[in-house]
């Protein structure tokens, strides 16, 4: 290695240190969880706003915060067409289904692409963790973007994190990045609650699993990196069409298969935070 390019790799090493930060929690709210994935189209946002709706029905405060500045998905998928009110300081959080929203979606028209620099996101991030009216809320449930950019970077350096769950589908492809997001939040002290294997199979009316997309990768990624497996969610139609009519599964038919499921996580998450 040439003498730049060590000291360019010390200055990054150190820039990454977490020592180097000082965290602030998001205000009016006690736990933070980032949904993060390596990968677009996994489903990431389709388990951020379940995981929400779930935690609200086993008595939780939740807020959501849409933080995938670039494609941002939550005023779609609960339906919000409206924009949060401010006072000159702060925002409020739009509710819907009694879950404390906030997306870069309700500020800008949501087909203008944000073609934004590093800075510009970073300084929506800070505003939607400072300057949002988050009230008494028990948990945040953060719609990261995919990949590991400058979005991970600053809210792991400057927020107080208590958890990231990753979510992939089963494919070796996705699994490559997942890898190098474990590494990312381990390097950054955010500790992974554990991996989703969503999309996991798809049941057909024969009653048998079709594992399209591959068999039990996400589970041997977890083992890999001695993290938790959290579980499998199957492919179902009613999930898109849920998502896609601005009413989440969850929501709009709880005692469904997939609701039950999110609801164990939900209980799960609860137990860790909430009970211990
Ligand atoms: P991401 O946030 O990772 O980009 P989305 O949550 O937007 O992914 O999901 C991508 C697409 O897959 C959406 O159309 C969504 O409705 C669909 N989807 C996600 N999970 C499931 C599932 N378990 N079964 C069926 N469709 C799903």
């Amino acid at each position: 290695m040439s003498d730049k390019k060590r000291e360019l790799s010390a200055a990054m090493k150190s820039k990454l240190e977490p020592k180097n930060f000082k965290k602030n929690p998001i205000i009016g709210t006690k736990f933070t969880i980032a949904i993060s994935s390596a990968k677009g189209g996994v489903g990431k946002s389709t388990f951020a706003t379940n995981l929400a709706l779930a935690l609200k029905k086993i008595g939780c405060n939740v807020g959501l915060l849409d933080a995938d500045i670039y494609g941002p998905s939550i005023p779609k998928m609960f339906g919000i067409d409206e924009k949060p009110k401010s006072d000159g300081q702060k925002l409020e959080p739009i509710v819907k289904y009694d879950i404390q929203c906030m997306s870069i979606g309700f500020l800008a028209d949501q087909q203008t692409p944000m073609i934004w620099r590093g800075p510009m996101v970073t300084s929506a991030i800070k505003t939607f963790t400072q300057k949002v009216n988050w009230k008494n809320l028990d948990f945040i449930i953060v719609d990261m973007p995919p990949g590991t950019g400058d979005t991970q970077l600053t809210f792991s350096q400057e927020i107080k994190m208590d958890g990231a769950i990753i979510v992939s589908t089963p494919q070796e492809v996705a699994l490559l990045d997942v890898k190098r997001g474990i590494k990312m939040f381990d390097k950054l002290s955010v500790k992974i609650l554990g991996l989703v294997d969503n999309m996991s199979f798809f049941k057909g009316d024969d009653g048998k699993n079709y594992r399209i997309f591959g068999e039990g990768g996400v589970k041997r990624t977890a083992d890999e990196f001695n993290k938790d497996f959290l579980g499998e969610i199957p492919i179902n139609p009613a999930v898109g069409q849920a998502g896609d009519n601005g009413k989440p599964i969850v929501e709009e038919s709880p005692d469904h298969e997939i609701s039950k499921i999110y609801l164990r996580f939900a209980n799960k998450i609860k137990a860790t935070y909430l009970e211990d």
